[in-house]
């Protein structure tokens, strides 16, 4: 393709990401501040260029940062003034919505035309290229945007608006979160009922508390081989990105005035489990945070 692509962002996610958009047959003119990551790039077929602003110069501007802080200072340091008039940013971080509106302002403010495109996936879908990407921004930009997106990902769905796709990702993880607490403390309570984890999953997983917390990702040993209960909880997602991401819903919820206890409640429940781990193991092990503080 005679397209070329910067990438800013070449972390666990980026990194990857880039690699693949390389392997598609894209210049990609990638950059990141730490050393390491550039290495990497250099080896995956990226062009290592040696400031965000020089990435700014391709067709296509990619980002994948940490927080809307990130993105906001690099939109607002420098970025947008690099780039050719009509460049398409695609910012696939996570950050709040109201700063993917804020970032989709300056880029269109700017002359540029701009779309908030979240992943879900984790790394292993980022090395696969088979993340799901959930956009918002005008309809012709996401068209635009569909062939890079169709490289890195696998299920591409326009949800809206600017912001609109940073929406779909927060409440898809605000359930997640909400539905893993609930169906711990369902196990745990069944454990002091005498009912074994095996036997709750085999009702449940048939009945109407049936959810993906439950039946692909069961936080205990043994129902479901391939979860991360059976491997000491190594993630998969790890607890800090699970409170980082309901951070962002609890954000919304407030700004919007929704009444959203149970979403409020798990962003601290999860903030607990973080302070008292350090946030590294898979966010499933909270049922073992629950056993725990019912005294088993
Ligand atoms: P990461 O920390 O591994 O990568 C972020 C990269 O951005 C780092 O390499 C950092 O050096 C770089 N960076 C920061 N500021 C920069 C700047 N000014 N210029 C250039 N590079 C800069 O994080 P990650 O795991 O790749 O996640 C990136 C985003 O994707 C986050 O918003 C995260 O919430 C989201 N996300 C992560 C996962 C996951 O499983 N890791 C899944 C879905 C979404």
């Amino acid at each position: 393709s005679n397209v070329t692509v910067g990438f800013v962002g070449l972390g666990h996610m980026g990194g990857p990401m880039a690699a693949n958009l390389a392997k598609a047959g894209y210049q990609v003119l990638g950059f990141d501040l730490v050393p390491a990551a550039l290495e990497q790039a250099a080896k995956d077929g990226i062009t290592v260029v040696s400031s965000s602003d020089d990435a700014a110069k391709a067709d296509v501007v990619i980002t994948m940062l940490p927080s809307g802080k990130h993105v906001l200072d690099l939109y607002s340091g420098g970025l947008l003034a690099a780039a050719k008039p009509g460049t398409l940013f695609i910012d696939s971080s996570t950050i709040d919505v109201a700063d993917a509106k804020a970032a989709n302002e300056l880029a269109v403010a700017a002359g540029h035309r701009a779309v908030d495109a979240p992943v879900s996936g984790g790394v292993a879908g980022a090395a696969a290229g088979t993340l799901a990407f959930m956009v918002g921004g005008e309809a012709e930009d996401f068209e635009a945007a569909k062939p890079l997106l169709d490289v890195m990902g696998a299920k591409i769905v326009h949800c809206g608006g600017a912001g609109v796709g940073q929406a779909a990702k927060i409440c898809n993880n605000m359930i997640l979160g909400v539905s893993m607490i609930a169906v711990s403390e369902a196990f745990v309570l069944g454990e002091k009922l005498g009912l074994t984890n095996q036997a709750m999953f085999d009702v449940v997983s048939n009945a109407s508390g049936q959810c993906w917390s439950l039946t692909s990702y069961c936080p205990v040993p043994g129902p479901v081989p391939a979860s991360p209960a059976n491997k000491d909880y190594q993630p998969g997602f790890a607890t800090a990105l699970m409170h980082k991401d309901l951070g962002l819903a609890a954000n919304a919820l407030r700004a919007n005035g929704v009444d959203g206890l149970l979403g409020l409640q798990a962003e601290e429940i999860y903030k607990r489990f973080k302070d008292e781990t350090g946030g590294g193991l898979d966010f499933s092990a909270i049922v073992t945070d629950i056993r725990k503080r019912s005294g088993e």
